[in-house]
């Protein structure tokens, strides 16, 4: 059984048809990356799977139907999204973001232990532990989010163009992050249109074009892809 299956998913905007049909899965332990180019449907594909957008046709997982549950019972089975644009509060310190990932969870003991993990994958925001989130760098405020995710131990992460934006280091640090917290045992579905470094660490990958999954193979296979090369590593 996959820990994430998507049956024939479909999502419209209005009008707009976004998502026409996808059909993805998701191993347990995996990093799978989803790549493609602006507007293609990567976005909607983790919306649906977080029940921000109304869709039609199957999501499954750990073999339970997702596709009616509300965007709060997500986090809650645990299923961690971080947003294009990584959303932190601007005006809370470090240590209140990281608190906020762990809202529901009671124990005060293990959020301050949750908080110490965070630190030894992120020992830039250790640093940082008092400052706001806003004055933070676009890379810090990256890794903040994506720390905040975790905050719940989810079992899998959702990251949506987590390099976005970036100088070229951080976005090698945050892929090796990515890399060493799915070592760690977080699934992770990767959202890209950095396809080259989103498939270096992928075990496989789906190329998404205006709202159909149009190739699906190994990472290793997708870079050595004629269409994939001309389309998204030229
Ligand atoms: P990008 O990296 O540019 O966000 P994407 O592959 O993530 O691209 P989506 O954001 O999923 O693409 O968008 C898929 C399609 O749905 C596009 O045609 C987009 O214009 C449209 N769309 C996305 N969000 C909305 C919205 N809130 N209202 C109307 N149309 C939308």
């Amino acid at each position: 059984m996959s820990l994430l299956e998507m049956k024939q998913v479909q999502a419209y905007y209005g009008g707009i048809h976004a998502l026409k049909g996808i059909d993805l899965s998701v191993e347990e332990g995996e990093i799978v990356s989803l790549i493609g180019s602006n507007g293609a449907g990567k976005s909607t594909t983790l919306k649906a799977i977080c029940g921000q957008v109304k869709t039609k046709g199957t999501i499954l997982f750990a073999g339970k139907e997702i596709q009616a549950q509300p965007p709060h019972a997500t986090a809650l089975n645990g299923i961690a999204h971080v947003p294009e644009g990584r959303r932190i509060f601007p005006k809370l310190t470090v240590k209140e973001n990281l608190e906020m990932g762990a809202f529901s969870v009671r124990d005060k003991k293990m959020i301050r232990e949750r908080i110490e993990r965070a630190f030894a994958y992120f020992p830039r925001l250790k640093e940082r532990y008092h400052q706001q989130g806003g004055t933070m760098s676009g890379g810090e405020q990256q890794m903040l989010a994506i720390a905040r995710a975790m905050m719940m131990k989810p079992r899998i992460l959702l990251l949506d163009e987590p390099s976005m934006g970036l100088a070229p280091v951080m976005v090698d640090q945050i892929f090796e992050i990515i890399e060493e917290l799915n070592r760690e045992g977080t699934t992770i579905l990767l959202v890209e249109q950095n396809a080259y470094q989103a498939l270096q660490i992928a075990s496989r990958g789906y190329v998404i074009q205006t709202g159909e999954i149009i190739m699906q193979d190994s990472a290793r296979a997708l870079l050595h892809s004629e269409l994939v090369k001309e389309a998204y590593l030229a």
